[in-house]
Parts: C-alpha cells; sequence; structure tokens
C-alpha cells in the first residue's frame, strides 16, 4: 500500500478518497486553488498545496503544476476523483513519466473510451450489444443524412468527444437534421475542440443501467452489479439506485458478462462504469428485457454514484482502487460478490428546479444534514458558512440510504431528506422529496424522462406561504424583539430591538413577501394572557414558543408544538420546518422608498444619522429598490434602497459612521461611462 497519495481534485470526492486513505493508513496531500483555502478538503489533508487561482483551467486542470505538488510532497501516487484529470490520457502518462502512479486505469484504455465513434466501433468487435447507428469517419453532411434516413427517426446526434449531454441533439424528422447537425457540431467543437459526430437511434423509452467493473493488474476482472440512473434532468443524473428495479438475474448476467467483455477489450485495469441504455417498451419487469440493452459509453474512473453499489455489497470502492494500483490482486472474486438490499443516492445540488434545474450560486448560512448510521450516509465537501462558488460545481452533498429492500430504502430517502436544513441557497431537496414520493418512482416506473413526464407533480408551481410558516417567520420576529434570543445578525430588521414596547398599542402589523404573493400583512394581537395572537390568511391562530441557544424555534401554534430553523440573511429569511423550506421577505415598512433621496447620480442622506450596515460594494450593479445601505435614526432603522437601475462608483462612509443630513451616502457610475 502507498504511505502517501496526492487527491487532484476538490469537494466531496476529495473528501471522500482522504476517508479512506486515511483508513488504510496513507497520508493525504490536498492540492487547492485560492477559492478553497478554507476548503473541508484542504482541513482533512496532512498537507495542502495551493495551485493556482479559483478558474479550473488555472488550476484543478493544471497537470505540471499538480504533478510538481506531488513531487514537493513525495505523494507515490494520485487519485483524479471523478471530473477534472481523471479520464486524461495525456495526465496518466505525465505521471508515469515522472514516477507516480496514477490510480486509474492505462492511458490507452482511456483513449480506447475517450471518443464515442471508435468505442461503439470497439465494443462491436468484442460483440458488446451497441445502439444501432453510424459511428463512421466519414462526416460528409450527406452521408451522416442518410445515415439518419436507414436508421430511422427519431436520431440522436452525439459529438463523438462528447460528455455531460453536451453536443447531444434529439431530431424527430428528416427535416430537422440538417440545422440539428450543425448545432451539435458546433457544441462539439467549443467544448471538446472536435466536431465529429455520430448518429444512433434515439430510444423513446430507454432507462440508464450501468454496470460497476474492476480488474486488476493480472488481468482479473469482476462486476459489482448494476446502477439505475434513469432519473435525470438535463441528461445529467440527481438519483441513482442498485439494483435496478425489475432486472432478472439473468439479465444482470447478460449486462455483467457484456460489461466484462467491454473491459477485458480495451486491457482495463481499475475502476470502471460500463454504461448501458435499455429500451424499456417491453411491458414486464419494468419495461426491461435481456435483448434490449446497449452499450452507451464507458467511464473510465469512479462514478459520482459509486456509493450506492458499495452499500449494497459491502465493499469500498476506493480501497478497491488503491489496492489494484499497488498492484494487489482484486480483494473478491466475482462468486464471493452478492447483492444484499438495496440503496438509493440523491444528489443535493444548489439549484432551482422553478428555474429549469439552473445552479444557483450563495452562502450555505445554514447547513445540517440528517444523522448517520447503518442506513445514511452523506458524502459532502462543504460545511455550514462555506460559499457554493460560481467556479465549481454546485453539488452540496450525497444522500445515500440503504435498507432491506427498495420500499423501506424509498422510505428512508424521503425520511432523510426531510431531515435536511439548508439555507442560504436554493436546493433541489423538496424537489427529490417528491420524487423519492411519487407513486411512479415507487412503482419503478423509470425511464430517462422521468422528471420531464412527472414535472407538475415534481415542481409545482409555487403557491401562497402556508400559515404554519407564516406564523413562524412572525413568531421568530416578535420573540426577538421581545429580548429573548439575541440575533446572529445585530443589523438585521428581524432583530430589531429598539425599546419601543409593542404590547403597549392594541396590534402591530408584520408585512412580508414570498410565495407568489406581492404583500402579505399579518396583524399580531397581544392578548393580556401572554403570547400573541396572529391574524393570518387562514384565520386567527394563538402563538408563542421560544428560541433555544443552537437557533431553534420551539413554538406553540394553537397548542401544536412544531420547531423550525430560521435562518436570516438580511431581510431574507429561511424558515425550515417539517422538512420544508419556505423563503420568505420582510417588508420594512420604514424603507424610505418613496423619499427623493437622488440627486445628480448620488444618494445622499434624507435624515441625519448612524451607518448601521452598508449592503453593497463599489463596482457593484444594483436595481431599483435594492438594498444600498441602513441608516439608524430617531432610534428606527431606515434602509435606503436604489432609486433606480445603476452601478456604484464610490460609498464614502462605512458602518459605524455618523452622517448629517444631505450627505452623499453613495455614487453611482454616470451613465454612459
Ligand atoms: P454524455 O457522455 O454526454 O453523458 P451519453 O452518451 O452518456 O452522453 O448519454 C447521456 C444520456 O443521454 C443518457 O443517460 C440517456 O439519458 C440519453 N441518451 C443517450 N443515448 C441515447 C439514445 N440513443 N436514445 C435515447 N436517449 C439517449
Amino acid at each position: 500500500m502507498f504511505r502517501k497519495i496526492l487527491i487532484a481534485n476538490r469537494g466531496e470526492i476529495a473528501c471522500r478518497v482522504m476517508r479512506t486513505a486515511h483508513r488504510l493508513g496513507a497520508a493525504t496531500v490536498a492540492v487547492y486553488s485560492e477559492a478553497d483555502a478554507n476548503a473541508m478538503h484542504v482541513a482533512m489533508a496532512d498537507e495542502a498545496v495551493l495551485i493556482g487561482p479559483p478558474p479550473v483551467q488555472e488550476s484543478y486542470l493544471l497537470m505540471d503544476r499538480i504533478i510538481e505538488a506531488a513531487k514537493r510532497t513525495r505523494a507515490e501516487a494520485i487519485h483524479p476523483g471523478y471530473g477534472f484529470l481523471s479520464e486524461n490520457a495525456a495526465f496518466a502518462e505525465a505521471c508515469a513519466a515522472a514516477g507516480i502512479v496514477f490510480i486509474g486505469p492505462p492511458a490507452s484504455a482511456i483513449r480506447a473510451m475517450g471518443e464515442k465513434a471508435a468505442a461503439k466501433a470497439l465494443m462491436v468487435a468484442a460483440q458488446v450489444p451497441v445502439v444501432p447507428g453510424y459511428h463512421g469517419d466519414d462526416q460528409d453532411d450527406a452521408v451522416l443524412t442518410r445515415a439518419a434516413d436507414d436508421i430511422g427517426y427519431p436520431v440522436l446526434i452525439k459529438a463523438v468527444m462528447g460528455g455531460g449531454g453536451k453536443g447531444m441533439r434529439q431530431v424527430n424528422e428528416a427535416g430537422k437534421f440538417a440545422a440539428a447537425l450543425k448545432g451539435a457540431r458546433r457544441e462539439g467543437l467549443s467544448s471538446f475542440g472536435d466536431d465529429k459526430v455520430l448518429v444512433e437511434k434515439y430510444l423513446e423509452r430507454p432507462r440508464h443501467i450501468e454496470i460497476q467493473v474492476f480488474a486488476d493488474q493480472q488481468g482479473e476482472v469482476v462486476h459489482l452489479f448494476e446502477r439505475d440512473c434513469s432519473v435525470q434532468r438535463r441528461h445529467q443524473k440527481v438519483l441513482e439506485e442498485a439494483p435496478a428495479p425489475g432486472m432478472s438475474a439473468s439479465m444482470r448476467r447478460a449486462m455483467g458478462d457484456a460489461a466484462v467483455a467491454a473491459a477485458k477489450a480495451i486491457g482495463y485495469v481499475g475502476a470502471g462504469t460500463v454504461e448501458f441504455i435499455a429500451d424499456v417498451s417491453a411491458d414486464s419487469n419494468n419495461g426491461l428485457s435481456e435483448d434490449a440493452f446497449y452499450f452507451m459509453e464507458m467511464n473510465t474512473r469512479l462514478q459520482v454514484e459509486h456509493p450506492v453499489t458499495e452499500m449494497i455489497t459491502g465493499q469500498d470502492l476506493v480501497e478497491w482502487q488503491l489496492r489494484v494500483a499497488a498492484g494487489e490482486p482484486l480483494p473478491l472474486s466475482q462468486d464471493e460478490l452478492t447483492i444484499n438490499g438495496h440503496a438509493v443516492e440523491a444528489r443535493i445540488y444548489s439549484e432551482n428546479p422553478q428555474k429549469k434545474f439552473l445552479p444557483a450560486t450563495g452562502t450555505l448560512h445554514r447547513l445540517r444534514s440528517p444523522a448517520e448510521g447503518p442506513h445514511v450516509r452523506v458524502d459532502t465537501g462543504v460545511r455550514e458558512g462555506d460559499e457554493v462558488s460560481m467556479f465549481y460545481d454546485p453539488m452540496i452533498a450525497k444522500l445515500i440510504v440503504w435498507d432491506r429492500d427498495r420500499p423501506s430504502a424509498l422510505r428512508r430517502l424521503v425520511d432523510a431528506l426531510e431531515r435536511y436544513e439548508i439555507a442560504g441557497v436554493i436546493t433541489n431537496v423538496n424537489f427529490l422529496a417528491a420524487v423519492a414520493a411519487h407513486p411512479a418512482f415507487a412503482d419503478g416506473d423509470l425511464e430517462t424522462g422521468f422528471i420531464d413526464k412527472y414535472r407538475d407533480d415534481l415542481v409545482p408551481p409555487p403557491g401562497p406561504i402556508p400559515d404554519l410558516a407564516l406564523a413562524l417567520a412572525c413568531l421568530d420576529l416578535l420573540l426577538a424583539r421581545q429580548g429573548n434570543t439575541a440575533p446572529a445578525d445585530p443589523h438585521s430588521p428581524w432583530g430589531k430591538v429598539d425599546g419601543w414596547r409593542l404590547n403597549d398599542r392594541g396590534h402591530d402589523e408584520l408585512c412580508f413577501v414570498g410565495g407568489d404573493e406581492a404583500e402579505i400583512v399579518v396583524k399580531v394581537h397581544y392578548p393580556g394572557s401572554g403570547g400573541f395572537l396572529l391574524d393570518l390568511p387562514g384565520g386567527e391562530m394563538p402563538a408563542n414558543g421560544e428560541i433555544d441557544d443552537g437557533g431553534t424555534l420551539w413554538a406553540d401554534l394553537d397548542g401544536l408544538r412544531v420547531s423550525a430553523a430560521v435562518v436570516h440573511d438580511g431581510d431574507k429569511v429561511t424558515i425550515l420546518s417539517g422538512g420544508r423550506a419556505y423563503r420568505i421577505e420582510r417588508v420594512d415598512r420604514m424603507a424610505l422608498r418613496d423619499v427623493d433621496i437622488e440627486a445628480g447620480g448620488k444618494v445622499i442622506a434624507p435624515l441625519p444619522g448612524k451607518i448601521v450596515q452598508v449592503q453593497v460594494e463599489a463596482g457593484a450593479t444594483v436595481k431599483k429598490g435594492d438594498a444600498l445601505l441602513t441608516l439608524e435614526a430617531m432610534k428606527m432603522e431606515h434602509t435606503i434602497t436604489a432609486p433606480r437601475d445603476a452601478v456604484i462608483a464610490t460609498i464614502p462612509f462605512g458602518a459605524g459612521e455618523q452622517v448629517a443630513e444631505g450627505a452623499e451616502l453613495v455614487m453611482f457610475v454616470a451613465e454612459g461611462d
């Protein structure tokens, strides 16, 4: 076994590899970009080497820098994780040339599978079934068009160097072929530097089923069964499970044999995944049929979803990788491998299901995972307070559950998802829970179009904020005002405790924006018996409670005890309760929205006071209504908002400074500059 290994990656996979390395007694070296100086993978490693600025082209993709780091720290081997340099044949060669073991397959095997068309030709020769189609060298428009006609529409055009769903075009009729071809070539060229394509039959009801293979340097090859990764959005996986629902023992054998043949055909070593597409138009076994699965591609690395295989086989695949790379034989033979129970992985992303799953960035103001144990595993590379930046993958964590059978595993998954508490970024947690609880998913009625097919159930349009969440938001605010707790952010209007007693008045009004509503006003009454009486959209609700030291709100809502985490981010608040996250914004009625505060490209102080918070920086682009700074005057806080869309030039004052009426608080960049 190696004494020291370097992990040429970041995030959860770097942490995952280090855990096994440490367990096996190997020291670890992390590499990191400037953006990751405080990242979890750096903290976990025994040593860490800075390799460059945040963009991956200037850090995590720099082969020479990484090899240099390995030499400097005397690491004997490099684990590439997934993504980045993991399927880069030149990197595998560069490692070998530097006398460092690349923990992965030989460069020749990476090259053989790197190009989709050549890989398909190799597979045909090895008698592995492939999707009917054209994968020749002749890229003439006429040749490709004729191939599409012969295959029969619909067809799929794929950039041969493609990956991650890029450079793919589905074409449903001959008239649209030429335009789609252009698009696939353009994307292939810009993303992968190659405009060569292949054309194949587009399967209308496919399932994505892949086989985990492992080979040692002695020439032994085994498979560790299948994973079903049919639930995808934007052709990318979000939920994976093992074993595949409806898989018969004989089909498993046939697919396993095909995958082992594929690995043998290219002299494979280490962990690999052979991806198949199964046509599920048959009406038994959840559509699976032994003569309708086809080779799609082979990923010559460890996959994101490898933990589900680990959970059903009881093996540590990273340990297998390290042992094989060190020259040891495979730990188990095919006969010794068995499937135990069922595992599902959900990828928790910082993304917005409402907006076509577009990635979102932000700070993880709160990140609490469900408790880990024999049934629940969490693989993550971030901690509470960390940033989900624009530079890297927006995956927050992988949640993996295991149980005796699929229905029990799905129950575990829903329960674990409901225990997740994330605030600060929009996530797909509620969406994942909706998939896990969906009757069609429970039936194993899977196909890659699952999300689109059930979109209305899975991504419902935002409705009104439920009374329960509103009540929790009000209670949090009212309790903070009473001084029951010290808010984390002393400048937050949620935590304003500015001396005036609400109880002196008959009632008060709290105003919010959230859900699909522009303004929600909740009247608060103060019954003599204590607590509050909230006048919510659905009726009156007596409410009381307390906030504990851990920031958890314990509420009594008309006799119902509920707990919630309430996370503040300026005027925005996230209520996490009962497995759901509600984002609400407190509207500060004191905001000086209507006062004329702009004069000649400058925002001036409408009244004398003290600046308590500056919310923007020079250079920032603001929209009309965005908060610029908060001014405390006459024992009240006033939010100064942008009178129009603008770019900030300078802000002469900082928090804590006293300003006179008419002081120039913010200068805008002159239009046209
Ligand atoms: P990439 O390398 O870009 O990830 P793949 O070839 O692995 O591309 O395909 C990605 C996904 O596209 C598959 O998981 C599947 O959902 C879909 N797909 C690929 N080939 C076909 C096909 N012939 N018919 C229908 N869907 C396909």
